[in-house]
């Protein structure tokens, strides 16, 4: 255990990112160890959410989880490491002191193979406790909401895919409200004034469409192929992969770093991440480039869906890509499905998109517990088919 207490003194002595921001009305998530009589649990990386651990009696344990601030999404989001000094089964509750019981347990030993739960999860009454049995070691086990995907992993594979490809350029475009880089990964070509913009991961637990979904999303539009490297000859692609770094790494469930759900901000603009998205976006405008189409990437408890807005969407859309597209999807046996109508007026990114450029746009959303690799293929199906149909309309 020495190095987890090497680990736990340097922290420490580290500032807490979340105090630096001033105004914010989140609280801070206290990294730690938590030493429960020979059962530890930490929170002590990027992505976690634990807020208390306790031993209730012999073999039951206890994991507290609370949200960043209230009032807040029902996505109760929890990430820690637990592991025991010797080889025991623990019965394990997690306690939400808001929300309900939401995300199945994800399971991994490394941190990067993830496995839902498998055997029953138990609820009480209210569903603010979730309990399940555990067999621990001295090796971490990584118990979380969903597969924990930090900031750093993100854009260890942008960077993989940017030192592979040479039409992908990387660069930051502004800051987030803890002052850290805003990326945006780019294929673009002078000549070319046609362009979309992909955006994902605005609200933190959303990792099956805002981080599975659209990296084999953009993985599909940055590929080797007839369609691909026509669509990028014909569109420039701008790329936020990680539009809210700070609430991923807090283990927020929504909000970014001052409490502020992003994706609730796109009219009136109060936060650094979305002013950086709208101004780059309007930088690309003022030089010339013509934002055809917008995707946001999100997850909800009963997708896969596409919101598309209401009729004057197509109806005044010149492209009509969104009718193409749903038509070429609709046959498929990896479909949607479901293509919910929202008002033009709600504060949400794409319509944004529609509101400021009068671009096609939508928002992707993937289901908490779908499979993994039905996402994956569902995605590079619809990339194949959103290019054709971009195509299509030129
Ligand atoms: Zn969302």
């Amino acid at each position: 255990m020495k190095k987890y207490l090497i680990a736990l003194i340097v922290l420490q002595a580290c500032s807490n990112p979340t105090s630096d921001s001033g105004t914010s009305a989140t609280s801070q998530l206290k990294k730690n160890i938590f030493d429960a009589g020979g059962v530890f649990a930490s929170n002590q990386f990027d992505g976690a959410r634990l807020n208390d651990f306790v031993r209730l009696s012999e073999s039951n344990f206890q994991a507290t989880v609370s949200p960043e601030n209230i009032p807040v999404n029902a996505s109760a989001w929890f990430a820690f490491q637990i592991w025991s000094n010797e080889k025991k089964t623990i019965e394990l509750s997690v306690k939400y002191t808001h929300h309900k019981h939401r995300y199945i347990p994800k399971l991994s030993t490394d941190g990067r193979q993830w496995f839902s739960y498998e055997d029953q999860v138990e609820l009480n009454s209210d569903s603010t406790i979730a309990t399940f049995s555990l067999k621990l070691n001295d090796e971490p086990l990584w118990v979380a909401a969903q597969e924990v995907i930090s900031s750093q992993k993100t854009y260890d594979w942008v960077d993989k895919h940017v030192a592979a490809k040479s039409f992908l350029t990387k660069k930051s475009v502004g800051k987030t409200a803890l002052n850290r880089d805003v990326y945006v990964v780019s294929s673009e070509r002078e000549e070319t004034s046609q362009s979309v913009m992909l955006i994902a991961r605005q609200h933190p637990p959303e990792v099956p469409g805002g981080s599975i979904a659209f990296k084999a999303f953009f993985e599909e539009v940055m590929s080797n192929g007839i369609i691909a490297d026509d669509f990028r000859e014909k569109f420039n692609i701008y790329v936020f992969p990680l539009l809210n770094p700070d609430g991923a790494d807090l283990g927020n469930w929504r909000h970014n770093a001052k409490g502020v759900d992003l994706n609730r901000d796109w009219i009136d603009f109060t936060q650094p991440e979305t002013q950086v998205a709208r101004d780059f976006a309007k930088d690309k405008v003022a030089e010339g480039k013509i934002i055809t189409f917008g995707v946001d990437f999100h997850t909800s408890y009963n997708g896969p869906y596409l919101l598309i807005l209401d009729s004057t969407n197509e109806a005044a859309s010149k492209t009509r890509i969104i009718p193409r597209w749903i038509e070429s999807i609709d046959v498929d046996s990896l479909e949607m499905g479901d293509y919910r109508r929202r008002s033009q007026e709600l504060p949400y990114c794409y319509n944004w998109f529609f509101n400021s450029f009068g671009s096609e746009a939508v928002t992707y959303e993937e289901g908490d517990e779908i499979d993994r690799e039905t996402i994956r293929l569902r995605a590079r199906l619809y990339a194949n088919r959103w290019m054709e149909s971009m195509l299509d309309s030129l």
